[in-house]
């Protein structure tokens, strides 16, 4: 009939793109001024401009207090977490991390032969730093992430403090701030102004939403930045280099994203306990639900219904990790939770 061939006419309704709560990024992307910035030099980008490389570390430095040698500029914290891996473990140094946590360094250790040491969580989710100095007197590189992915976690200052002090003899203690900007929990940074025998990582891949631009760094002293230079240095986008310093020059910017990461964090936590789903408290744009049946099943669920979550990790096969996205984004995630919990998927 022609009312079939008129419905056969139209296009069917485009699905609404599916909402991405699976990797940890900022829903926001670099921010208006990190964008113009990009922009700004993209004309000029033939060149390398090494020299962009220092000023982002003495930009970095003096907001920081710390000496620019103590500043090395990287492509994402992905890159020295692995140099760091390669630098400080072998097949007779160990590495020490928590569990569950960002596996990147245990995986890059044990692909390279050296001995891997999970330590559980405590039941608060902050790192059992007792065990994890007590774990191996042969190993090479101890892994703190804080807060933690996936739980979101965090670990007093106290206790990391500790580990320092406690560590096996010549081993390095690798301190991941990847989601620091959105945590009240102080930094590690001062045990580096100290002197400590440490790295901290940072990266603008989250709070600053450059994920895609590629910009982190490793802080330390100079002995210890030089284990990790020396797997070679590869010149950096100067687009991530560009946002990278519009993003540190805008003071505005971590305290806004960090308050509403919070606000929308908080009340899809609460949104959730209320509903017998409950989750570690989380400090970061992450978190981890016990969906109270099997986790990876209840994320294909979610994912059917349009929203793309986070995994589970072996330890906890009935948590998943969920990123925090915008107020919208989370209303979606509360429809899609609704139906799946309604449905029994699990
Ligand atoms: N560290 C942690 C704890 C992460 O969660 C991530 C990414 O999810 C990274 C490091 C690596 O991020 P990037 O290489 O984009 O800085």
């Amino acid at each position: 009939s022609a009312g079939t061939a008129a419905a056969a006419a139209r296009p069917a309704p485009a699905p609404a793109a599916p909402v991405m709560l699976n990797f940890n990024e900022c829903p926001l992307g670099p921010s208006p001024a990190a964008q113009e910035a990009v922009r700004a030099i993209l004309p000029s980008s033939g060149r390398y401009q090494f020299g962009l490389r220092g000023e982002l570390a003495a930009e970095f430095a003096a907001q920081n207090a710390l000496p620019v040698d103590h500043v090395a500029v990287h492509a994402g914290s992905s890159d020295p977490l692995d140099r760091a891996a390669l630098a400080f473990t072998s097949p007779r140094r160990a590495v020490v991390v928590p569990d569950p946590t960002f596996d990147a360094v245990a995986d890059t250790a044990a692909a390279h032969g050296a001995p891997v040491h999970r330590i559980p969580l405590r039941a608060d989710g902050s790192h059992d730093v007792r065990a994890m100095a007590a774990a191996d007197p042969q190993a090479g590189l101890l892994y703190v992430c804080n807060p933690n992915n996936p739980t979101g976690s965090v670990t007093a200052h106290g206790d990391i403090a500790w580990l320092l002090a406690n560590k096996p003899a010549g081993s390095v203690l690798l301190v991941d701030e990847a989601y620091i900007h959105y945590a009240d929990a102080p930094s590690m940074l001062d045990q580096v102004r100290a002197g400590g025998e440490l790295v901290v990582l940072r990266t603008f891949s989250k709070l600053y939403g450059m994920a895609g631009l590629r910009l982190g760094l490793a802080l330390g002293r100079p002995d210890l930045l030089a284990r990790l230079a020396a797997f070679g240095s590869n010149p950096l986008p100067v687009t991530a280099l560009a946002a990278g310093l519009a993003s540190l020059r805008e003071p505005a910017l971590v305290p806004a994203r960090k308050r509403e990461n919070a606000a929308v964090r908080d009340e899809t936590i609460a949104w959730l306990a209320a509903r017998g789903y409950p989750c570690l408290p989380s400090q970061a744009n992450c978190f981890m639900v016990d969906v109270r049946g099997d986790g990876a099943a209840f994320a294909r669920a979610l994912a059917a219904e349009g929203v793309v979550v986070g995994r589970s990790w072996p330890v906890w096969p009935q948590r998943v990790r969920v990123t925090v996205g915008t107020r919208e984004e989370m209303a979606r995630f509360r429809d899609a939770f609704a139906q799946v919990a309604a449905a029994g998927a699990t």
